[in-house]
């Protein structure tokens, strides 16, 4: 939106978005592992070091990413205990079997850090119900719309961080970028921290104001604005290379990773979000390195196929075969977060010929692309303008929607105090565009409406298009 001083609202659906009851249980099902997953691997520097030694050799923002783990890890961690509030997101995925179509659910990715829209989803939850009610539009027989409870999952998350620093006066410190356009979402969460701790004070900053003040304490406390001592960091920005823009950024996560405050993520958590993992742990005998087999197994079932892409590795000039002759169905990620980012399907060809060097191929990822079926809803952009477009009255939009369930880890090493799953985030977007993500402007946010699928009375060409 080109204007200094507007309030834009966010993008959002007019109606619930359909999921099949069992796909969505069994994404709540697998929270809790996926939480320990990543657990598992942030408590593994070696095998982070491993998995990421061809990216770093190319990628800089994970390469010092890496480097402040190192730095901490090797000097002992001032705070043992670490936090991670992240968002696990899925698709529904169409194919083919024994000549029908069904639906099955795949995995996206993980967030490790700046899990957002956890408040903006409970609202639109709120707003479907309202529109409904108001309408008196009663949900199809068989079907149920779902509570959300990601906001407290969340604050929750945050306090319990809180309780572990064990200092009543200390502050929960909100990290966020300098003219924030996801304001409300974040405000909204610490009021809900205080609902139910009003004891609890929270103050936001901007990453870049952070030299100015903080400082680590002979003990390395954390003070900001000289004398306000931080227990729990909570970052919802520093995931992307342009967040660390001024000259001092990189020293000043340092400084942040170094102090005893709970982080929210630590570094370690941080990285063990990095879309690598995702090809590297992505089969059974890898992912029982950290899971029984019986937990891998619940994860490889949600598991979309992917391709390392390094040069010279047997794997990777697998990868790079198939994405330079057959990448219709493909994706390829960089180890990135926020949106904007992918190359999708015939795009991936060109990309992957114009690269200069091999070796830039190890920082890429390929993945199967995810084939969601279409949805019939409204998606009201900011921009949108019924007025000087009445045909959005008469035909629906086709949308596409992705599923976030979040979850909330807190641990000492690997003993975990707190593994917490509820509520969810679901967005929509119209098909046919690729990319996805509501601030990175392709999506809007809606609510869940489950359809039981034990049931075969239900139409789902009332949700789905065929
Ligand atoms: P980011 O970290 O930038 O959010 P994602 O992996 O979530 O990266 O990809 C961004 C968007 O691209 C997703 O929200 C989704 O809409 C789309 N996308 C990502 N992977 C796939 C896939 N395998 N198949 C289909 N769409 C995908
Ligand atoms: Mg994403």
């Amino acid at each position: 939106m080109n204007c200094d001083n507007c309030v834009a609202h966010v993008p959002f659906t007019l109606f619930p978005s359909p999921i099949p009851s069992r796909l969505y249980q069994h994404c709540i099902d697998i929270q809790p592992i996926i939480s320990t997953l990543m657990l598992r691997i942030a408590n593994d520097s070696a095998f982070i070091e491993e998995s990421l030694k061809s990216v770093v050799e190319v990628d800089d923002f994970t390469k010092n990413l890496l480097n402040i783990n190192r730095i901490v890890q090797k000097e002992g961690l001032a705070q043992p205990v670490i936090s991670c509030i992240n968002r696990s997101d899925y698709m529904l995925d169409q194919y083919s079997e024994d000549g029908k179509d069904q639906i099955r659910i795949r995995q996206v990715e993980v967030n490790a850090i700046a899990s957002g829209m956890a408040a903006h989803s409970c609202n639109t939850k709120l707003m479907h119900n309202y529109l409904m009610e108001k309408y008196r539009i009663k949900p199809e027989k068989g079907t149920k719309l779902l509570d959300n409870q990601s906001i407290e999952l969340v604050a929750q998350g945050l306090i319990d961080a809180f309780n572990a620093y064990n200092k009543p006066d200390g502050y929960i410190l909100f990290i966020t970028e300098e003219r924030c356009f996801n304001f409300a979402d974040q405000l909204a969460l610490e009021f809900e921290v205080q609902k139910t701790r009003p004891d609890i004070r929270i103050i936001r900053r901007s990453f870049i104001s952070l030299p100015y003040i903080v400082k680590l304490g002979p003990n390395k406390e954390l003070f900001a604005d000289l004398d306000k001592e931080i227990a729990v960091i909570y970052f919802r920005y520093c995931y992307d290379p342009s967040n660390y823009s001024y000259n001092t950024a990189w020293d000043i996560r340092l400084l942040l990773e170094r102090s005893r405050a709970i982080k929210c993520p630590s570094i370690n958590f941080h990285l063990s979000g990095a879309k690598k993992f995702q090809q590297v742990l992505n089969n059974q005998e890898q992912l029982e390195r950290f899971l029984s087999s019986s937990d891998a197994e619940k994860l490889t079932n949600v598991f979309c196929k992917f391709w390392s892409l390094e040069a010279g590795s047997p794997g990777g000039n697998e990868g790079y075969n198939i994405g330079t002759s057959s990448p219709e169905n493909l994706v390829l990620k960089p180890q990135r977060e926020g949106g904007g980012h992918n190359i999708f399907g015939e795009d991936i060809k060109a990309f992957l010929n114009n690269l200069n060097r091999p070796e830039d191929r190890s920082q890429y990822i390929l993945m199967e692309y995810i084939n969601s079926p279409k949805e019939k809803n409204w998606l009201l952009m900011q921009d949108d303008d019924c007025s000087k477009d009445n045909t959005r009255l008469n035909s629906n939009d086709l949308l596409v929607s992705e599923l976030g369930i979040f979850g909330s880890v807190l641990a000492e090493g690997l003993d975990i105090m707190c593994n917490r799953t509820s509520g969810y985030l679901m967005r929509s977007k119209k098909y046919g565009n690729k990319e996805g993500g509501v601030a990175a402007g392709y999506a809007g946010l809606s609510s869940i409406v489950l359809v039981d699928d034990a049931r075969n009375d239900i139409d789902l060409s009332l949700f789905f298009e065929k």
